[in-house]
């Protein structure tokens, strides 16, 4: 299960396996990539990560002024945790990649939207409770016609 990320200290982009013993280290710099919380990606990164990533990506579309996106985030914390190697949880600033909100029509935020083989499936607006990010994740399990 392999995802594109770029490495937070040097920069290199990298293919992880996420299901690789012990921790995802950077192939360049070795230091870990943590991919056990959510993740922050930009711009063209967010495209190669949807792409290419052999599991579902929850993305959090967010901006730090936004307070229901603030509350949202140990939710988002703890899935990521829990399902780590399952899934890998992203959060995109929205003021940072403005142009990835227009083209996913980000209305407002926080927006989740889950990624699976790199399409949107499904998606939810507003600050909404764990049980209904579980039902997101868990109903796209079994695919939609
Ligand atoms: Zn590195």
């Amino acid at each position: 299960m392999k995802v594109n990320l770029r490495c937070p200290f040097c920069l290199t982009l990298n293919r992880l396996d996420l299901e690789a013993a012990g921790r995802p280290v950077c192939g360049k710099c070795s230091k870990p990539i943590l991919v056990d919380r959510p993740v922050r990606v930009e711009g063209e990164d967010f495209q190669k990560l949807i792409a290419d990533a052999e599991v579902p990506v929850l993305v959090d579309f967010y901006a730090d002024w936004c307070g229901p996106c603030k509350m949202m985030a140990p939710l988002l914390d703890e899935i990521a945790g829990e399902r780590s190697g399952r899934l890998l949880v992203v959060k995109l600033d929205t003021d940072r990649s403005p142009e990835i909100a227009r083209a996913f029509g980000i209305q407002g935020i926080p927006t989740l939207i889950l990624f699976r083989d790199g399409k949107p499936v499904s998606r939810q607006t507003g600050a909404v409770p764990r049980p209904a990010i579980e039902a997101m994740l868990d109903d796209a399990r079994t695919p939609t016609a």
